[in-house]
């Protein structure tokens, strides 16, 4: 039952929206601190933010980690809460060096758990972006969830209001097939669906899931 509503709401996504090109980033470098600034700002400031790096010949372990604390927080300013972000960019290129010598080769002889643990024990990496490393810069089959996730699911009855993160994303993961394409497809509809019509006061009237069974709350929304 609940597969067959993930599936289907996947497939009126995806019909709809067509497919998402994620993750926007030229190298696995690139996404993993695109995941990291993405936090709490538009991804047009993160855009820009990047591209500072890039200009600066920083979007890549050695030069970012080597980085004048002062100098990463102008480049990544556009982003917001620069400084709170340098210091993750911080601990997290610091991670990368204490335990892989800098070399994002060696991320791919770990398992995707012990990854994701280690992830998480880095200072201002949560699930959400620990996942969206390993998902989107790493291939590894993790489902993302988010706020946007979490509204639609609870609007559709999949899953009780009262939820962790663990609880939404075992929702998507154990009950569709662990495969990286489409996970990745499906986070990336569910945050277009989140953003354009499934916002606290929500579109459905126009919305891709609209013939979906809704939760009473949502039921007379337009
Ligand atoms: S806007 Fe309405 S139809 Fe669309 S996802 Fe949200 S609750 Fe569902």
């Amino acid at each position: 039952m609940i597969q067959e509503q993930l599936r289907q709401i996947y497939r009126l996504l995806l019909d709809s929206f067509g497919p998402q090109h994620w993750w926007p980033g030229q190298t696995r470098f690139e996404i993993m601190v695109g995941a990291i600034l993405t936090q709490n700002t538009s991804w047009s400031n993160v855009a820009k933010a990047i591209a500072n790096l890039n200009a600066a010949g920083c979007l890549e372990p050695t030069a970012l980690h080597a980085l004048d604390t002062g100098e990463l927080e102008t480049l990544i300013r556009p982003a917001g809460y620069f400084r709170l972000k340098a210091k993750r960019l911080r601990n997290f290129t610091q991670w990368l060096f204490d335990e892989y010598e800098g070399n994002l080769a060696r991320l791919d002889e770990i398992d995707t758990h012990r990854l994701r643990e280690e992830l998480l024990g880095i200072s201002g990496i949560g699930p959400e972006t620990a996942d969206s490393i390993l998902l989107y810069a790493l291939d590894r089959p993790v489902f993302v969830v988010d706020a946007y996730t979490a509204r639609v699911a609870v609007r559709h009855g999949l899953i009780e209001p009262e939820l962790t993160y663990e609880m939404l994303q075992d929702l998507f993961a154990s009950n569709l097939e662990a495969d990286v394409s489409l996970f990745n497809e499906y986070h990336a509809l569910l945050v277009h669906v989140g953003k354009d019509f499934c916002k606290p006061k929500p579109r459905c009237s126009t919305c891709p899931l609209e013939s979906l069974p809704r939760t009473v709350e949502c039921a007379g929304a337009t």
